[in-house]
Protein backbone atom coordinates (compact mmCIF):
# COMPACT_ATOMS: atom_id res chain seq x y z
CA UNK A 1 0.00 0.00 0.00
CA UNK A 2 1.42 3.30 -0.82
CA UNK A 3 1.67 6.37 1.81
CA UNK A 4 1.41 9.74 0.66
CA UNK A 5 3.90 12.08 3.50
CA UNK A 6 0.57 13.51 4.16
CA UNK A 7 -0.76 10.79 5.02
CA UNK A 8 2.08 9.73 7.75
CA UNK A 9 1.87 10.63 11.48
CA UNK A 10 3.56 13.93 11.97
CA UNK A 11 6.48 14.18 13.75
CA UNK A 12 6.38 16.60 16.76
CA UNK A 13 9.14 18.64 14.96
CA UNK A 14 7.46 18.99 12.03
CA UNK A 15 4.31 20.11 13.53
CA UNK A 16 6.03 22.75 15.76
CA UNK A 17 7.34 24.02 12.31
CA UNK A 18 3.80 24.42 10.90
CA UNK A 19 2.47 26.29 14.01
CA UNK A 20 5.80 28.39 13.69
CA UNK A 21 5.53 29.21 10.20
CA UNK A 22 1.55 30.10 10.70
CA UNK A 23 1.82 31.95 13.49
CA UNK A 24 4.84 33.64 11.91
CA UNK A 25 2.45 34.72 9.07
CA UNK A 26 -0.12 35.76 11.66
CA UNK A 27 2.22 38.32 13.55
CA UNK A 28 3.19 39.90 9.97
CA UNK A 29 0.18 40.61 8.88
CA UNK A 30 -1.07 41.99 12.05
CA UNK A 31 2.52 44.24 12.19
CA UNK A 32 1.42 45.22 8.42
CA UNK A 33 -1.93 46.26 9.31
CA UNK A 34 -0.84 48.06 12.70
CA UNK A 35 1.59 50.11 10.19
CA UNK A 36 -0.85 50.61 8.02
CA UNK A 37 -2.89 52.20 10.52
CA UNK A 38 -0.23 54.52 11.93
CA UNK A 39 0.48 55.88 8.39
CA UNK A 40 -3.06 56.55 7.56
CA UNK A 41 -3.87 58.17 10.75
CA UNK A 42 -4.85 61.42 10.75
CA UNK A 43 -1.87 63.37 12.63
CA UNK A 44 -2.46 65.78 15.37
CA UNK A 45 -1.50 69.22 15.20
CA UNK A 46 1.38 69.34 18.04
CA UNK A 47 1.90 73.18 17.48
CA UNK A 48 5.34 74.68 18.96
CA UNK A 49 5.09 73.94 21.84
CA UNK A 50 5.00 69.57 20.71
CA UNK A 51 2.14 68.84 23.06
CA UNK A 52 -1.31 68.83 20.90
CA UNK A 53 -2.92 70.55 23.75
CA UNK A 54 -0.79 73.20 24.30
CA UNK A 55 -1.75 77.12 22.60
CA UNK A 56 -0.23 77.40 19.49
CA UNK A 57 2.23 80.59 19.32
CA UNK A 58 1.65 82.95 16.77
CA UNK A 59 3.42 86.72 16.95
CA UNK A 60 1.71 89.67 16.83
CA UNK A 61 2.30 90.96 13.29
CA UNK A 62 0.72 87.36 12.10
CA UNK A 63 -2.25 87.77 14.19
CA UNK A 64 -2.91 90.81 12.34
CA UNK A 65 -2.71 89.95 9.05
CA UNK A 66 -4.58 86.98 9.62
CA UNK A 67 -6.81 89.49 11.76
CA UNK A 68 -7.29 91.61 8.70
CA UNK A 69 -7.28 89.42 5.98
CA UNK A 70 -10.86 88.03 5.80
CA UNK A 71 -11.65 91.98 5.55
CA UNK A 72 -9.13 92.36 2.78
CA UNK A 73 -10.62 88.86 1.09
CA UNK A 74 -14.00 89.75 0.95
CA UNK A 75 -14.05 93.88 1.67
CA UNK A 76 -15.63 95.30 4.42
CA UNK A 77 -18.64 95.16 4.91
CA UNK A 78 -18.96 91.84 2.65
CA UNK A 79 -17.62 89.10 4.95
CA UNK A 80 -19.74 85.88 4.52
CA UNK A 81 -21.52 84.67 7.62
CA UNK A 82 -19.83 81.58 7.00
CA UNK A 83 -16.58 82.88 7.68
CA UNK A 84 -17.47 84.39 11.32
CA UNK A 85 -17.99 83.46 14.52
CA UNK A 86 -21.44 84.37 16.46
CA UNK A 87 -20.04 85.84 20.29
CA UNK A 88 -23.61 86.47 21.35
CA UNK A 89 -27.10 86.05 20.02
CA UNK A 90 -26.74 87.55 16.61
CA UNK A 91 -23.92 89.47 16.56
CA UNK A 92 -20.29 87.86 15.30
CA UNK A 93 -16.76 88.52 14.67
CA UNK A 94 -13.40 87.00 12.64
CA UNK A 95 -12.46 83.62 13.82
CA UNK A 96 -9.57 84.52 15.62
CA UNK A 97 -11.24 88.34 17.09
CA UNK A 98 -14.10 86.00 17.95
CA UNK A 99 -11.62 83.14 19.97
CA UNK A 100 -10.10 85.82 21.76
CA UNK A 101 -13.17 87.55 22.39
CA UNK A 102 -14.95 84.38 23.87
CA UNK A 103 -11.55 83.88 26.17
CA UNK A 104 -12.24 87.63 27.49
CA UNK A 105 -15.39 87.18 28.07
CA UNK A 106 -15.07 84.47 30.32
CA UNK A 107 -12.69 86.86 32.39
CA UNK A 108 -14.91 89.52 32.68
CA UNK A 109 -17.51 87.07 33.81
CA UNK A 110 -15.36 84.95 36.38
CA UNK A 111 -14.57 88.85 37.94
CA UNK A 112 -17.92 89.95 38.16
CA UNK A 113 -18.34 92.55 35.63
CA UNK A 114 -21.75 93.18 34.00
CA UNK A 115 -21.46 93.85 30.25
CA UNK A 116 -23.57 93.47 27.13
CA UNK A 117 -23.05 93.16 23.13
CA UNK A 118 -24.59 96.16 21.27
CA UNK A 119 -22.84 95.59 18.00
CA UNK A 120 -20.47 93.60 16.09
CA UNK A 121 -19.93 93.14 12.97
CA UNK A 122 -21.95 94.92 10.35
CA UNK A 123 -22.23 94.62 6.45
CA UNK A 124 -22.35 97.48 4.10
CA UNK A 125 -26.64 97.70 4.51
CA UNK A 126 -25.92 98.22 8.33
CA UNK A 127 -23.11 100.70 8.44
CA UNK A 128 -25.41 102.46 5.73
CA UNK A 129 -28.68 102.53 8.26
CA UNK A 130 -26.28 103.98 11.14
CA UNK A 131 -25.20 106.59 9.24
CA UNK A 132 -29.10 107.18 8.47
CA UNK A 133 -29.49 107.00 12.16
CA UNK A 134 -26.44 108.52 13.96
CA UNK A 135 -24.89 110.56 11.12
CA UNK A 136 -21.14 110.16 10.10
CA UNK A 137 -18.58 110.83 12.31
CA UNK A 138 -16.83 113.55 9.99
CA UNK A 139 -20.47 115.32 10.28
CA UNK A 140 -20.40 115.18 14.34
CA UNK A 141 -22.15 111.90 14.50
CA UNK A 142 -20.79 108.78 15.96
CA UNK A 143 -21.06 105.85 12.30
CA UNK A 144 -17.70 105.85 10.10
CA UNK A 145 -18.16 106.13 6.48
CA UNK A 146 -19.22 102.87 4.54
CA UNK A 147 -16.23 100.80 3.62
CA UNK A 148 -14.45 102.36 6.63
CA UNK A 149 -15.41 101.14 9.73
CA UNK A 150 -13.46 98.68 11.87
CA UNK A 151 -16.73 96.65 12.41
CA UNK A 152 -17.19 95.73 8.37
CA UNK A 153 -14.15 93.90 9.13
CA UNK A 154 -15.01 91.70 11.82
CA UNK A 155 -12.84 93.18 14.14
CA UNK A 156 -14.84 95.86 16.33
CA UNK A 157 -17.33 95.05 19.11
CA UNK A 158 -19.69 97.95 20.79
CA UNK A 159 -19.79 96.75 24.37
CA UNK A 160 -22.44 98.18 26.61
CA UNK A 161 -20.11 98.36 30.10
CA UNK A 162 -20.47 100.07 33.19
CA UNK A 163 -18.12 101.84 35.06
CA UNK A 164 -16.57 99.32 36.85
CA UNK A 165 -16.39 97.05 33.89
CA UNK A 166 -15.10 99.71 32.00
CA UNK A 167 -12.20 99.79 34.44
CA UNK A 168 -11.26 95.82 34.02
CA UNK A 169 -11.20 96.57 30.39
CA UNK A 170 -8.91 99.88 30.35
CA UNK A 171 -6.70 97.13 32.53
CA UNK A 172 -7.07 93.96 30.97
CA UNK A 173 -8.43 93.93 27.45
CA UNK A 174 -4.87 94.72 25.75
CA UNK A 175 -3.61 90.86 27.18
CA UNK A 176 -6.63 89.64 24.96
CA UNK A 177 -5.84 91.76 21.88
CA UNK A 178 -8.22 94.53 21.93
CA UNK A 179 -7.74 97.76 22.07
CA UNK A 180 -10.33 101.12 22.95
CA UNK A 181 -9.47 102.05 19.12
CA UNK A 182 -11.83 105.63 19.03
CA UNK A 183 -11.52 108.21 21.23
CA UNK A 184 -14.52 109.45 22.70
CA UNK A 185 -16.40 105.92 22.33
CA UNK A 186 -15.49 104.11 25.41
CA UNK A 187 -17.97 101.02 24.12
CA UNK A 188 -15.96 100.54 21.13
CA UNK A 189 -13.15 97.38 21.26
CA UNK A 190 -11.08 96.36 18.29
CA UNK A 191 -8.91 92.98 17.87
CA UNK A 192 -5.89 94.53 17.07
CA UNK A 193 -3.96 90.91 18.19
CA UNK A 194 -1.42 91.25 21.17
CA UNK A 195 1.74 92.62 21.25
ZN1 LIG B 1 -18.09 100.62 17.35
Amino acid sequence: MITFPSQTPRSAFSRFLRIGTVATSVMIFLACLVGFAYALWPAKDLGSYGSADAPVAITASQQKADARSLGSTYGNGQIPESQLREIAPGHSMTPQAAERFAAMKKALQRDGKQFKVNSAYRSLAEQEGLIKRYGLLSNGGTAAPVGESDHGLGLSVDLKLDGDALRWMSEHAGSFGFKNTVTGEPWHWTFVGQS
